[in-house]
């Protein structure tokens, strides 16, 4: 590929000198006064003049360390320098070989600690890595707003039904895999809309739905079947399934059972988990009027945990109305896991930073609803098993803060009934299903599974790599039968 005569030429055109003095681009975003009262995406996109002259500070390294980085090995030097070349829709279609959504990696993806942080600007010349990220995400928007919706190719049909249990990015990318193979292939889905925790769990001000939705098209137009209001184990059972003909199984039905942390008055009106909130307000209409499934909007709104999904609940509470809208964190900035952006954002939008505590209960009010929090200061020791440091309570140092909406964001874990339904299904202490690395395939021949309900709560480019890679073993599966 480097050596092909275009990418020579363009190499010519600027000394790696020349490259290294240009500015890393800006991302453009919407003013953090306006977008509070509305879910507007908050961060616009970059113009194509933009993206061209980022694309030149990338020095097309003969060794490319931004590739390692990336978890799907996406060849992010050809891509970029389609970029300078202004070859937009080459670009495009070179990331889909290895990453079947860049439009949703390219807004949610951690870059900042896969591909960039191996960029050799960060490593080596100790600068801004190049904005793989942003450049991603142009290139899959040019792609999606020109003329025609791209469709990759597909296989004759086989005839062999396969069935995806679950819509998230792992069982959508497994599809779309699987569908290029020929196979035919039905997703099915508990919810009443595809996409998983892309649409029931990330918000509009940072992933349109419209996005996932191009997505969902064109799989549809690749030939996949798409079930939704089906519970797979409950509502049809693997037996049905396999009675209906389907010779083998993805699944990929997520960890969307939120954990709590089990402390006096978690059970009052107004202590509700994360994903709940979310799902309720991005998913059931909760926000808007006329709908009858509404959420307490909360004046005073603590979010408990310090990842991406708390970062997204205490956004959309502070656009809900909240005055104050906080993050009650046990540990400190150092070592929250949320992404550096989202943070950055929540912090533009007025979100208060508690950390370095935790509550310890929660007090009644009128009528059983939370009105108070009583919080524990929390002080950090040596590093534990997560190697992140260690967080300590600090002696008689609790007091009360007033809230009337807790949100709960401690983590999850995977959904029990899928398992339930396959008692001969291996799963971990945790009610992970147990696959090898290689094919992700279970300890049942035939069942494959990817995502969150193998990891726990990962990422989303982790969740789709996984979908790719089973779908590969169950091809193989199917035809060493
Ligand atoms: P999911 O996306 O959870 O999809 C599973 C699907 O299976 C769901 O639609 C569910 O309804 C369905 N299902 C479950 N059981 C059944 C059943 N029995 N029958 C049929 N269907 C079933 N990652 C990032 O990389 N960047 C981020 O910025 C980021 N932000 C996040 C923000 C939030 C609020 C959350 C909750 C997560 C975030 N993540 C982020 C993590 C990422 O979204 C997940 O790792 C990823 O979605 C996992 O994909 P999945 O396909 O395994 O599962
Ligand atoms: Fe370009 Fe950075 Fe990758 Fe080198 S490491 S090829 S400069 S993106």
């Amino acid at each position: 590929m480097r050596e092909q005569e275009w990418r020579k030429e363009l190499r010519k055109q600027m000394t790696a000198r020349e490259r290294t003095q240009i500015k890393r681009t800006g991302m453009p975003e919407t003013d953090p006064l306006e977008r509070i009262k509305n879910n507007t995406e908050v961060n616009r996109g970059i113009t194509a003049e933009m993206a061209m002259q980022e694309a030149k500070r990338c020095l097309d390294c003969a060794d490319p360390e931004c590739i390692n980085g990336c978890p799907v090995g996406v060849d992010i030097p050809t891509f970029v320098k389609y970029v300078e070349a202004g070859e937009f829709l080459k670009a495009a279609i070179s990331i889909k070989e290895e990453n079947v959504f860049p439009a949703v990696c390219g807004r949610v993806c951690p870059q900042e600690v896969q591909c960039e942080s191996k960029c050799i600007y960060s490593v080596r010349l100790k600068k801004e890595a190049v904005a793989i990220g942003y450049l991603e995400r142009f290139v899959a928007d040019y792609q999606n707003e020109s003329a025609s919706l791209y469709v990759p190719e597909i296989q004759p049909s086989n005839k062999v039904k396969v069935a995806v249990i679950g819509s998230g990015p792992a069982g959508l990318a497994a599809a779309g895999e699987l569908v290029k193979f020929g196979y035919d292939v039905t997703v099915f889905e508990a919810l009443h809309e595809f996409g998983g925790v892309l649409k029931y769990g990330i918000p509009e001000f940072r992933l349109p739905n419209k996005i996932i939705d191009t997505e969902i098209e064109c799989l549809k137009k690749m030939g996949v079947k798409m079930q939704k209001n089906i519970i797979a184990g409950k509502t049809i059972t693997f037996s049905d399934l396999e009675e209906e003909g389907f010779k083998a199984f993805f699944i990929g039905s997520g960890a969307g059972l939120p954990n709590f942390m089990n402390i006096p008055g978690e059970n009052l009106n107004g202590v509700l988990s994360a994903n709940e909130y979310l799902t309720r307000v991005n998913l059931m209409g909760a926000a808007k009027p006329g709908y009858d499934t509404p959420v307490f909007f909360g004046k005073n709104v603590a979010v408990i945990g310090g990842g991406n999904t708390a970062m997204d609940s205490v956004r959309t509470a502070r656009r809900l109305g909240a005055e104050r809208a906080m993050i009650i964190y046990r540990r400190s900035f150092d070592e929250m896991p949320a992404r550096k952006e989202e943070i950055k954002h929540a912090m533009e939008e007025g979100v208060e930073f508690l950390n370095l505590h935790t509550p310890i209960e929660y007090i009644a009010g009128k009528n059983g609803h939370v009105s108070q929090i009583r919080l524990q200061r929390m002080r950090l020791s040596e590093p534990d098993e997560s190697g992140r440091k260690k967080p300590v309570p600090v002696e008689n140092s609790d007091y009360v803060i007033d809230a009337d909406l807790v949100i709960v964001s401690i983590g999850v874990s995977p959904n029990p009934l899928v398992p339930k339904n396959l008692p001969s299904l291996q799963v971990s202490k945790w009610g992970t299903i147990i696959v090898n690395d290689k094919e992700m395939q279970s300890n049942i021949s035939g069942i494959f599974a990817g995502g969150d309900i193998v990891r726990g709560g990962a990422t989303v480019i982790l969740a789709m790599g996984d979908g790719r890679k089973a779908a590969l073993g169950i091809h193989k599966y199917l035809n060493y039968k």
